[in-house]
């Protein structure tokens, strides 16, 4: 009798094929030895002929050594928590790839001597804030709040509106945020208003600061009332805004969003935000505002947990001195132009035997800014049946099913994407026509709106 055994390929015999050869070397030996041996014991059970075990080997390689995949995001979300809010612009993407392997970040090359790290995005940072006497760069915005809280409020209170203890996402709470770093709680107002007095009447020897959240994901209307910031600088307390966005100077199009220099204007003396939503920057928490203060944030001990890498400071700062970013080009678009732009990607689809109708559409910004804003822009109508298709495809396409309809709203498209996106949708289309829909892996459920 022939053992089986005998039938399946040898390890050094599958490893010469080139093919995995060359995969050795993009995803390393262990990813490549694993999908062998896996194929080599599916063969061994008899499941798989012995001449297919190289090919199935060569299917089960990862299609690279991370498994975060680009997304062409057309749900018309400009900054998609779920899609990793702000999309780097390309100067922020080469300075990572730069500052990826030895880098000066904290070495002055021209005396040899250590220096600042980060200096140069904390000084690019600087000066696109001429109000902020200093400035600091932390992990993300709940870091550069929990930096702030600890290092000025430490065993004291912070003072703070009911209506503005926000969630900010999955579960996490400014409140429970700013006692896990140490302060009491000093609530005033109701959830629908809250005036000066009650902030004047709250502060008290214990006081720490008073803070200004910025509901960056809801709106509240109606019986309202908050207090602004420059009406809480003339209170005898520290105040310390929250602006969420990272907006750093007023923005035509988003009148309501708080921005940095007009917050520390009006009299905060500190300011918290993060760089990966209006900033359209990478992951990271601002703080900006009195040199003294600032100062004392970078001087606590926590402010080591919460530091930034090269990669980070590498991305801010190209960020603040490049080309536009993504995210403020998104905000600024032409909504004639992002028509054209789906009229054109319609046309290539009717072309390859694709139905598809080019509409005007809105867009928000979503991520935590400007809640309730509709931004005029432009998206391509598909039938719904397609978004399954196209969140498993190559490249994955993320749109919005509306009323009944798909819509791939280009607003939060590189137009760079357009023909992949256009491709994308060929292909989809096809594997739909082409019979009985494989279940896609995970969820079918469209992705949540991607508030932060
Ligand atoms: C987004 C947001 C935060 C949290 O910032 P992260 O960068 O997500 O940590 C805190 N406060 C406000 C007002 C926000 O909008």
């Amino acid at each position: 009798m022939d053992d089986p055994r005998r039938r399946v390929p040898a390890t050094h015999e599958l490893l010469g094929d080139p093919r995995l050869v060359e995969a050795r070397r993009r995803l390393g030996a262990a990813v490549v030895k694993a999908a062998v041996r896996a194929a080599q014991e599916t063969c061994r059970r008899g499941d798989l002929a012995t001449r297919d075990v190289a090919d199935a080997a060569v299917a089960a390689l990862p299609r690279a050594s991370s498994s975060l995949r680009k997304v062409l995001n057309a749900t018309g979300v400009l900054v998609h928590t779920n899609l990793g809010r702000a999309p780097l612009s390309t100067a922020a993407t080469q300075a990572l790839t730069e500052a990826a392997g030895a880098t000066d970040v904290e070495l002055d090359l021209s005396t040899g001597r250590r220096a600042g790290r980060g200096r140069g995005a904390l000084a690019a940072l600087a000066a696109a804030v001429p109000d902020a006497e200093a400035v600091h760069v932390v992990n993300n915005g709940a870091a550069a709040l929990a930096l702030v809280t600890a290092a000025l409020a430490g065993g004291r209170e912070v003072v703070v509106a009911r209506g503005e203890l926000v969630e900010i996402g999955d579960g996490f709470r400014i409140p429970e945020l700013l006692e896990s770093a140490g302060a009491r709680l000093r609530e005033v107002g109701t959830t629908n208003r809250v005036s000066r007095e009650d902030y004047a009447a709250a502060i008290g020897p214990s006081t720490g600061f008073l803070l200004k959240v910025h509901p960056s994901n809801f709106v509240v209307s109606g019986f309202t009332s908050a207090v602004r910031v420059e009406a809480l600088a003339t209170l005898p307390a520290l105040v310390v805004a929250d602006i969420g966005s990272g907006l750093l100077a007023p923005h035509l199009r988003l009148p309501d969003e708080p921005d940095a220099a007009s917050a520390l204007r009006a009299g905060a003396d500190v300011v918290t935000a993060s760089g990966d939503k209006l900033l359209g920057g990478p992951q990271c928490g601002l703080l900006l505002g009195s040199a003294e203060l600032v100062h004392r944030a970078r001087r606590h001990p926590l402010a080591r947990a919460l530091r930034v890498d090269k990669l980070t400071f590498a991305a801010l700062e190209a960020t603040l001195c490049g080309p536009v970013p993504p995210v403020l080009a998104a905000l600024g678009a032409d909504p004639d132009a992002l028509l054209g732009r789906c009229r054109s990607i319609a046309a290539a689809l009717a072309h390859a035997g694709v139905a598809a109708r080019a509409e005007r559409s809105l867009a928000v910004v979503g991520g935590g800014g400007a809640p309730g804003v509709e931004l005029a822009s432009a998206a391509v109508c598909l039938p719904a049946g397609l978004a399954d298709r196209l969140r498993i495809g190559d490249p994955p396409v993320l749109g919005r099913v509306e009323h009944g309809q798909l819509l791939l709203d280009v607003a939060a498209v590189d137009p760079a994407d357009d023909e992949e996106l256009a491709r994308a949708v060929v292909a989809a289309a096809r594997a739909v026509a082409n019979g009985p829909q494989t279940p896609p892996p995970g969820r079918t459920a469209a992705p949540s709106s991607g508030r932060a």
